[in-house]
């Protein structure tokens, strides 16, 4: 399997790249965001837990979050040439917990992709997307939030995956397309694997 996480602030373009790998690559995209919000709009038991985290900006506990991502690898996953991680791990025990969940399958993690983007334009890009989706957490205060919880939380993750030799810092600002090119430029120096239009 080709395992890749997408790693980046919010704001920072991981739903954008992830389509984009998946799209090119083959590969299948767990979105931690992405489920939660949909047991949120099913109104869920889980739904409803999670609901009274991400509305203030937190993240949902690594007990819970470790389980549902467990879950979901293990329904959908399974047989897949791979798998785009777009917010997971956000801590350090859900690295952990990755590192674990692949080994005990039989596979690893091949490369992070560090998508980096300048705290005002994470601003204003999540207010914007706020404006034009209505999605509840981008509003001023809960990115405000959101971004705390990042530098304290989740960006420690970066040295952690630096030393590992797994880090692929990749400039997020600027076109889609020509990150998405730096993306793949990387990926194949770091894995050999080659993207499908390359
Ligand atoms: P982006 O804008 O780059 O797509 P994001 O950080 O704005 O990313 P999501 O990844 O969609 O948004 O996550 C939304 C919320 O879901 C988080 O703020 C958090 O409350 C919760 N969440 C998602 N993934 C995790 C996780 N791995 N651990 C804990 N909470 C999580
Ligand atoms: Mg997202």
């Amino acid at each position: 399997m080709l395992n890749v996480v997408l790693f980046g602030a919010p704001g920072s373009g991981k739903g954008t790249q992830s389509a984009k790998l998946i799209d090119e690559y083959g590969l299948y995209h767990i979105s931690t965001g992405e489920v939660l919000r949909d047991h949120i709009k099913r109104g869920t038991e889980l739904g409803k837990i999670a609901d009274s985290y991400i509305s203030k900006g937190n993240l949902i506990p690594d007990d819970l979050m470790i389980q549902i991502l467990d879950d979901v690898f293990d329904k959908e996953a399974n047989g897949k040439p791979g798998v785009v991680f777009d917010g997971f791990p956000r801590t350090i025990p859900q690295a952990e917990a990755l590192e674990k969940l692949l080994a005990k399958r039989g596979t690893d993690l091949a490369a992070v992709i560090g998508l980096e983007v300048p705290e005002d334009e994470l601003m204003n890009r999540m207010i914007q997307r706020g404006k034009e989706t209505g999605r509840a957490d981008d509003t001023p205060e809960t990115i405000k939030n959101r971004l705390d919880v990042y530098h304290k939380q989740t960006h420690p993750l970066r040295a952690y995956y630096q030393e590992k030799g797994k880090y692929l810092p990749i400039n997020g600002s600027g076109v889609v397309d020509e990150i998405f090119n730096d993306i793949a430029a990387g990926l194949e120096e770091k894995t050999g694997v080659k993207c499908r239009i390359h």
